[in-house]
């Protein structure tokens, strides 16, 4: 098993190496080529006989390309391991320090040993040969031993010296450093590719890659390629030459080198974990990329005594920025069943961290979606996190797949009740409509007890799920006929909990119109609406009258002329009244003690009547308001008996507009609608005594 996966794992990421290194043009996104690395790693070390000489753990970088000469290297040009985590730095550091055999004492706290933080620029290792003060030759880093010899090209880059600016020169200087493209530039180079037909490079550190192997310099002297240097190898017997990274630094600035700005002489590694902090949320302002922060030991003595690995220097590493995409292997494809009936399909993976998150399971949307993907049992699959926070299928790594793999797509009964699925003509979803199909039921209990309606509390997933299995609940007025007894005999129930949840069932009584209407479920009527229609039709029986008027009588649709509600809502509405389970759901609920009605005005009893000063107007809240939240706003525009709509219109009365106001202020100044600040508004509502 393991032996195959590394195998796998070997031919795909040398596919992937020759694509990046060589042609320029990567076929995988680079977290993902480092997972899939590391996951070779963690198999190789586990089981040393995996190790193969072909194995990309084992080389640096690409081999040479054709059409330039190679050269080789006065000293090899190594890559970085690299860290992702705080975690994989003190690893990192605890390894160093026992190397150098510094390790402390049981309970001692670690020796610090100063460290250079420096921006690990996404462009392209250069090495410069200089002899006597003058450059004799430039070269790629090609396999780490041997490179591409590109002297004419780099000679195009302006901040590479021809020159060292130094009265006495050593007999020879080689100079590592970083060649990149700054991103205006890259975006304008991919824009004229575009203009000629041509693919765009997948991020600058291929466009820089593809541009310092252009064979005429004329096209490298127009791209605008920039350098940063950051190591330095003097003659051994060299006696001038700096004894720590941070004064190598400081002799290519003299010598006339552009070193970058932003690093940092760290006196241990707690500074050094700050800096990789400071910069992983700095970097979107530099005007290149970067793809991390490399750690170096400063004193080149212990880093002569720590020395190298196969590929990689043990006194330096770079930590790599959180990865917003990652790859993982799909174990099963699920359905879930929604309140609604509608099934969405729902990847479940082997767990991958993404984000600061550990996730397993993304959302497939859609049959549609399904297909698109194009989804295998077996896939490798790439995942992301969208915006940050919803797990999603960005794609599958085709060159992974198992041979004689199946394809995987909807299934034709619902997964819960067995009921064939049906997907109507121009719409996405597919969905179970068998009224009784116990997920349907479920989700609908869940959604009539939850926070924006009856507000139960004490009534769980977990506890529905009971409930319904069963058989105990068959509708919603089957929990307010629960009795106390009944429910503490059930699993992980007591006879208090279940005397509260008694207690606060009889209590979702009282809940006002406008949440029982929202429990209900209907189709599209979210909470917005729920208020706006209660508000409208104080009854559950004059929403019904509304719904069940004849559609093409005489006058307005009476759903449409509430504001906000559209054909999509008022048709919506209609099926609903129009299907008897629900009218008898209604009557039921009715017996049961809901008013299904708005609370009757409080004239002529007790106390004086609730001012609505506001009734009639329509706002639009914007932006930040100094001492009201925006559903604090809210509530109170509604309670004087204004409405508080999403989107400016010239049917807007006022815009309520705090700090940093977006959109919506400008659009209310185009249509020339008033804008209020907060004061304003409590000017409007008589709460401001101003
Ligand atoms: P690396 O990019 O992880 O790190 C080494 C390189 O960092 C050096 O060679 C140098 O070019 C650069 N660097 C930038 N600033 C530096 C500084 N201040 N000091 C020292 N070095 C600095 O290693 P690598 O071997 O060049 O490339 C491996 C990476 O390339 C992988 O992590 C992966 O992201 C990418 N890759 C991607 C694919 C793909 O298919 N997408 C394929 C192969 C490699």
């Amino acid at each position: 098993m393991a032996q195959a996966r590394a195998e796998e794992l070997r031919r795909l990421l040398n596919r992937a190496a020759h694509a990046y290194y060589v042609l320029d043009a990567p076929v995988m996104e680079d977290p993902v080529y480092d997972r899939l690395y590391r996951e070779l790693v963690g198999l190789e070390q586990a089981d040393p006989a995996l190790i193969q000489p072909d194995s990309p753990t084992r080389r640096v970088g690409g081999a040479p390309a054709e059409g330039f000469t190679s050269v080789a290297h006065r000293v090899p040009l190594l890559s970085l391991d690299n860290a992702f985590s705080h975690g994989d730095l003190d690893v990192w550091y605890g390894r160093l320090l026992k190397v150098l055999d510094r390790e402390p004492q049981e309970g001692a706290p670690a020796p610090a040993l100063p460290m250079v933080g420096e921006l690990k620029i996404d462009g392209n290792a250069l090495a410069l040969s200089y002899e006597q003060g003058v450059l004799v030759k430039a070269a790629t880093r090609g396999d780490g031993e041997r490179g591409e010899e590109i002297t004419a090209n780099v000679r195009t880059i302006r901040s590479v010296p021809l020159r060292l600016e130094l009265a006495l020169p050593p007999a020879w200087v080689e100079v590592r450093g970083e060649a990149f493209i700054p991103e205006a530039t890259f975006a304008a180079i991919n824009a004229e590719r575009a203009e000629r037909g041509e693919s765009p490079f997948a991020n600058p550190r291929n466009a820089c890659a593809g541009t310092l192997r252009q064979l005429d310099p004329k096209v490298v002297a127009a791209r605008g390629l920039s350098f940063f240097a950051y190591t330095l190898h003097l003659p051994g017997d060299w006696q001038a030459g700096p004894r720590s990274q941070w004064q190598a630094l400081d002799w290519l600035k003299e010598a006339g080198f552009r070193v970058n700005p932003h690093c940092a002489l760290c006196p241990d590694l707690a500074a050094v974990k700050a800096f990789c902090d400071h910069w992983e949320q700095e970097r979107r302002g530099l005007p290149y990329a970067t793809d991390g922060v490399v750690v170096k030991l400063d004193d080149l003595r212990l880093q002569e005594e720590a020395g190298f690995t196969q590929k990689a220097p043990r006194w330096a590493i770079a930590l790599k920025y959180a990865a917003e995409e990652a790859p993982s292997r799909l174990l099963r494809l699920t359905c879930q069943v929604g309140r609604t009936g509608v099934v969405t399909p729902v990847a479940e993976f082997e767990p991958v961290p993404l984000a600061g998150t550990s996730v397993s399971r993304a959302t497939l949307h859609n049959a549609d979606r399904l297909a698109e993907l194009d989804l295998c049992a077996g896939d490798t699959i790439v995942v992301r996190k969208a915006g940050e926070i919803i797990p999603e299928v960005v794609r599958v790594l085709h060159e992974l797949r198992p041979a004689g793999a199946t394809r995987l797509v909807l299934p034709p009964i619902c997964p819960e009740c067995g009921s064939a699925l049906v997907r109507e003509e121009g719409e996405a979803a597919t969905r179970c409509v068998n009224n009784g199909c116990p997920a349907i039921l479920r989700g609908s209990l869940r959604h009539w007890v939850s926070k924006g309606a009856m507000d139960v509390d004490g009534l769980g997933i977990k506890l529905i799920e009971q409930l319904v299995d069963r058989g105990l609940v068959a509708s919603i007025p089957d929990l307010y006929r629960l009795d106390a007894a009944l429910l503490a005999s059930l699993e992980r129930m007591g006879e208090t909990s279940a005397a509260k949840l008694v207690a606060a069932l009889e209590a979702s009584k009282q809940q006002p119109w406008h949440r029982q209407l929202y429990g209900l479920g209907i189709h599209h009527v979210g909470e917005v609406n729920a208020k706006a229609l209660a508000r409208a039709f104080l009854s559950a029986a004059e929403l019904e009258a509304a719904a069940l008027a004849d559609e093409d009588g005489e006058g307005p649709d009476p759903l449409t002329a509430v504001f906000g509600i559209g054909p999509e809502i008022a048709q919506s509405l209609r099926q609903w009244f129009a299907t008897p389970a629900n009218r008898a759901l209604l009557e039921q609920l009715a017996v049961l003690g809901f008013s299904l009605a708005a609370a009757p005005a409080q004239d002529g009893g007790g106390g004086p009547p609730t001012p609505t000063p506001l009734a009639g107007l329509t706002f639009v809240l914007t932006g930040t308001l100094p001492s009201l939240s925006r559903s604090a706003a809210q509530a109170l525009i509604e309670a004087a008996g204004g409405k508080v709509s999403g989107s400016v219109s010239r049917k807007t009365s006022h815009v309520v507009a705090g700090e940093e106001a977006g959109s919506k202020l400008t659009k209310a100044q185009e249509l020339g609608v008033s804008v209020l600040d907060e004061e304003g508004l409590r000017a409007l509502l008589g709460t401001d005594p101003v």
